[in-house]
């Protein structure tokens, strides 16, 4: 999805330590329009921007979509990053300038090359009477930021033991192993544990590891996480320790190694120095502004052809790119 933040330069700390383990808490952000549903963001925060090379993660619903309007986020640009989606209940349409549409589905992931340029749409379906998942965005390492833009599509199998089920959709945990390429190691998996269930889960001590709550509440290596938090494990541990909450819990275990290299992120754009962003947001300014009115286009098919591409067959209005912050973005590391 598109950063739905008025004011993307601004981050609010809220991350807590506890013996190398913190609990990271979300801060709601709203997605805009007049019944807008919100999301929770539990990264970037100002202290801790990347878990491996995931670098964004915003937790929404379960919203019902007759309240809220559903998913409906028109054509917008990403560079230098991946968008990992993962639905828990609900579908959504994807559309890219790349041509691909696709249907995000529960326990399907979809993941999005942006690489050097692209832009996509997602509206949640008709069918759709509840919206509940996650967005996040894995950032792409100097020798990979500019490839060409891609989509891939995998369903992983249900993998299960005395108390958990989970869904492994990138890299390896608990027995089983997704296909799936990814740029930099990662790890990305659903792991649902009946109510009381402890597991001591398996994982690569290289690695940091993030654990986002969903439904119920887990405790994480001792520390109590609730809806929406985020609790992030540093390298070093071969063994993450969950013990559910009373009414089990639902989570997604996030992890890769350190990503090692500076980024500036801003809106939906991963760079590396802020002149890059720069350019970056005056190239889809510029693919949006009708030349002769100076106005941001009425319909997406009308988008000039340029660095982000031109989303198939969507007439929604592209979303034109916050302003600027007026100091120069930081590398966030
Ligand atoms: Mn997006």
């Amino acid at each position: 999805m598109s950063n739905p933040d008025r004011d993307p330069g601004e981050m609010v700390c809220e991350g807590r330590e506890a013996a190398g383990v913190e609990l990271m808490t979300p801060r709601e952000v709203p997605l805009g329009g007049p019944r807008a549903m919100s999301v929770r963001r539990t990264l970037p925060q100002r202290h801790r921007s990347l878990i491996g090379a995931w670098c964004f993660l915003d937790h929404y619903g379960p919203d019902p979509v007759s309240e809220s309007g559903g998913m409906v986020v028109a054509p917008h640009p990403h560079t230098g990053l991946q968008t990992v989606s993962w639905l828990f209940t609900g579908e959504i349409e994807h559309r890219d300038s790349a041509g691909n549409v696709a249907m995000v589905r529960p326990h399907e992931v979809n993941l999005m090359t942006a690489g050097r340029g692209i832009s996509h749409s997602e509206v949640s379906t008709a069918a759709t009477t509840v919206l509940h998942g996650a967005q996040l965005w894995v950032a792409l390492p100097e020798a990979a930021r500019d490839t060409d833009p891609g989509f891939e599509h995998y369903a992983p199998p249900e993998v299960s033991g005395d108390g958990w089920r989970a869904h492994v959709f990138l890299g390896s945990l608990l027995g089983d192993s997704s296909p799936v390429a990814t740029f930099t190691p990662l790890l990305g998996a659903e792991l649902v544990l009946d109510p009381g269930t402890s597991l001591a889960v398996p994982v690569d001590p290289t690695f940091e590891h993030g654990v986002l709550v969903d439904l119920g509440s887990a405790g994480v290596c001792g520390l109590d996480a609730g809806p929406a938090d985020l609790a992030y494990v540093p390298p070093g541990t071969d063994e993450i320790s969950l013990v559910a909450g009373g009414d089990g819990a639902r989570l997604l275990v996030l992890g890769g190694p350190p990503f090692g290299e500076s980024i500036v992120m801003w809106w939906n754009f991963v760079g590396r120095t802020h002149d890059e962003v720069v350019a970056y947001r005056a190239a889809w300014q510029e693919q949006i502004t009708d030349p002769a009115t100076g106005s941001v286009l009425p319909d997406s098919r009308l988008v000039a052809a340029g660095r982000f591409g031109v989303v198939p067959d969507q007439p929604l209005p592209p979303i034109p790119a916050p302003a600027l912050p007026n100091a120069r973005l930081r590398e966030r590391r």
